[in-house]
């Protein structure tokens, strides 16, 4: 499939909204602007082919259900800044990253495998749950839990779409 040329304007106007999210939820882009910029042409690309920003550093299957988790920011962002200091990508660095108290370090694929993905929605829809007055949902972005009928349709905090809830309780 061509892609179509993405522009420098168009990776100047993401870049601004992404570091403007970012900032907003405590989260901080990679201070080395060029590295960062190629990671947000990689988004873009990425949006443009499927749809949606899969992750650059990965291989999306280019089918959203199956990409939920490295849809960006991806499941494992938290976690791998949490860790290291940096996502997979290193487009989000940690606080002491950024103002380097701490060095950006490699960091391992957190992702399991395809096989682990299936195995594990297959244990969530088969799995026994607590009664609860109502359904309890949890953004698999922030964590953010909810108790509601339906998730919301997109979290009030991450602003991730309402596919990217999983059932909790
Ligand atoms: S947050 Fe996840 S999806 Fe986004 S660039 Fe970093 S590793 Fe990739």
């Amino acid at each position: 499939m061509t892609v179509p040329e993405i522009t420098e304007a168009e990776i100047d106007a993401r870049y601004r909204i992404l570091d403007r999210d970012a900032e907003e939820g405590g989260y901080h882009l990679n201070p080395d602007v060029a590295f960062t910029r190629n990671l947000v042409r990689g988004l873009l690309v990425n949006e443009r082919r499927y749809g949606y920003m899969a992750c650059p550093c990965r291989i999306a299957t280019g089918k959203r259900g199956d990409d939920l988790d490295i849809i960006c920011p991806c499941d494992y962002r938290d976690p791998d800044l949490n860790e290291y200091g940096a996502c997979y990508c290193a487009l989000y660095v940690s606080g002491d990253v950024l103002v380097q108290k701490a060095p950006a370090r490699s960091i391992p694929e957190r992702r399991p495998s395809r096989a682990e993905r299936k195995k594990a929605r297959e244990e969530q829809a088969t799995g026994g749950m607590v009664q609860t007055a109502y359904p309890v949902w949890r953004c698999r972005v922030c964590g953010y839990l909810c108790a509601m009928d339906n998730p919301p349709l997109v979290c009030p905090i991450c602003k991730a779409k309402q596919d990217r809830f999983e059932r909790f309780l």
